[in-house]
């Protein structure tokens, strides 16, 4: 296992010793808000030439699929675009990877933006309100999808707990209060708790359900993947970027 099929929601744990091989390929997801307000994006970075196509490709598919946003498109014409772009590289999306619509201190919202085309109505793209699309590529062959692999290191409040453990809990509350209803690593908390106290009572919050880790996902043919990202709300002019 390395760092080229792990497509999303990974991170590094406090004093992780995993080195990035040479020739990876790293997908650098960022996430940040002002006030509730998010912006999501994502490059990769190549470390050989061997894979810059297949970073080129996520880079034109997403910035093709920016270009047919407007109100009232269907969301399904990122997938058509997306497609597209990448047949002419022989490429092909990660079919369970979605881009998706962005609420107030939510970071997935209700809709869901494939990158593949589907014969159903998702509905369509609306003014004022604010999406991400992130094309997942990787190479053809059977079709594509993620699969969960091992705790990732990411974490969200899952819901309100009744955490008895005082030092638990004393966790479980500076963490509502820093990141109410956001993702956040262990390592954003190591100012306030020492990094092995902090982990077991991570650990503990993740047992009591107070808190859920996502698990890392992997291309399921063991295949290198791509990913480009932007965040944008929708004027009457189109897709205006705030991640650029
Ligand atoms: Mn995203």
């Amino acid at each position: 296992m390395d760092v080229n099929e792990v497509a999303a929601h990974y991170t590094p744990t406090i004093g992780e010793e995993t080195t990035i091989p040479e020739d990876s390929v790293v997908k650098i997801d960022l996430g940040t808000h002002y006030n509730g307000l998010i912006a999501d994006s994502a490059v990769t970075v190549s470390l050989s030439d061997k894979y810059d196509d297949l970073v080129y490709a996520a880079e034109e598919a997403l910035e093709e699929a920016l270009k047919v946003v407007a109100p009232g498109v269907p969301i399904t014409e990122v997938g058509k675009r997306v497609e597209r772009v990448l047949k002419n590289y022989n490429y092909q999306a990660v079919s369970n990877l979605t881009g998706h619509s962005i609420e107030y201190f939510e970071l997935h919202g209700d809709v869901s933006i494939p990158n593949v085309q589907v014969n159903w109505d998702l509905g369509k793209f609306e003014e004022g309100k604010v999406y991400a699309i992130e094309p997942f590529v990787t190479f053809e062959g059977r079709p594509s999808k993620v699969v969960d692999w091992k705790p990732g290191g990411i974490y969200i409040v899952n819901k309100p707990r009744n955490v008895k453990d005082p030092e638990a809990k004393s966790l479980f509350d500076e963490i509502n209060r820093r990141f109410r209803t956001l993702p956040f690593a262990e390592r954003w908390l190591q100012d306030f708790m020492p990094a092995d106290k902090l982990h077991l009572n991570i650990e503990k919050l993740v047992k009591l359900k107070a808190l859920y880790e996502y698990p890392a996902l992997i291309e399921v043919g063991g295949r290198p993947v791509s990913q480009a990202e932007h965040t944008f709300v929708v004027t009457k002019d189109g897709a205006l970027v705030t991640t650029q």
